[in-house]
């Protein structure tokens, strides 16, 4: 009988040495080595000025590295023009804020169409799209109310939708339960937890431990470089041979929250 190789999804995320220094040698990222594979849900804590958002800025291609490697959904940053960044951008990742970023004057639907407006998208469609990505994180309700009309938390699912409309592989969210009542932080959670279920590679920059310590996987910066990563539960599973001391830690962790761990000290 043939062994088969046990199965590993592609990685959606590849930092290899990524280094970002900004003017004035400020070392914001020191050389950090990341692989997210498709399917992961992780949280990056760490203190504040730790690198977290350069990070961020950096998988969201928003911004490029100083030195390394990066790649995005197969993709090498490096090699790509601005505007092949933002083809990448629009076809493969979604943004969540802190502070939501909506445009005031315009409805939910409106707000949410614009996350295809570079999409290649009629307008009717567009708005077609919104509707059915309010509804998702159930705000049928809510579709022709301005942001000012919302709650926070409500606000919040706004932005997510406008996210997802499109569809992405990769969604990145920067604080996005940092504005919000602990209740409307859950359920924002809940809906990051559905998307992450139907397909989607989430990743969550957070203070907030009840949310970090709720994820799958949890990776810490600090200084500018990864100082723990509790692991990603698919690859843990993956390396457990049957027989192996560490197959029936391995499939634990994979399903339970592993602890934290140092690969740096
Ligand atoms: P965090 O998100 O963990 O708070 P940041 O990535 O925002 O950390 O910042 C990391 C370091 O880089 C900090 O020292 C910060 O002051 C610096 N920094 C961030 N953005 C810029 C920028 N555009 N220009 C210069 N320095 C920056």
């Amino acid at each position: 009988m043939t062994a088969t190789a046990p199965h590993r999804p592609a990685a959606v995320i590849e930092l290899v040495d990524a280094t970002k220094t900004y003017p004035g040698e400020v070392h914001a990222l020191r050389g950090v080595d990341l692989t997210v594979d498709s399917g992961e849900l992780l949280a990056i804590v760490g203190p504040s000025g730790s690198g977290k958002s350069t990070m961020l800025n950096i998988i969201g291609t928003l911004d490029r590295p100083t030195a390394g490697t990066v790649r995005v959904a197969g993709h090498d940053v490096n090699t790509l023009s601005d505007a092949q960044l933002s083809a990448l951008r629009a076809r493969h990742i979604g943004f969540v804020f802190q502070h939501f970023h909506l445009s005031p004057g315009r409805n939910a639907v409106d707000n949410v169409a614009d996350g295809l407006l570079y999409a290649g998208v009629g307008a009717r469609e567009r708005r077609a799209l919104a509707r059915t990505a309010l509804e998702r994180v159930r705000l049928g309700h809510r579709l022709d109310h301005r942001p000012h009309e919302l709650s926070g938390g409500e606000k919040q699912r706004v932005a997510i939708a406008r996210a997802l409309v499109g569809e992405p592989e990769l969604l990145l969210a920067d604080e996005p339960t940092g504005a919000l009542d602990s209740a409307s932080g859950r359920i924002v959670l809940e809906l990051l937890r559905e998307l992450n279920a139907a397909g989607t590679t989430v990743c969550v920059i957070t203070h907030d431990h009840e949310i970090a310590d709720a994820l799958p996987r949890r990776v810490r910066f600090r200084d500018g470089e990864v100082v723990a990563d509790s692991g990603t539960p698919v690859a843990r599973t993956a390396d457990a041979r049957p027989g192996s001391p560490i197959a029936d830690t391995a499939t634990a962790t994979a399903t339970h929250h592993s602890p934290i761990r140092e690969v740096r000290s």
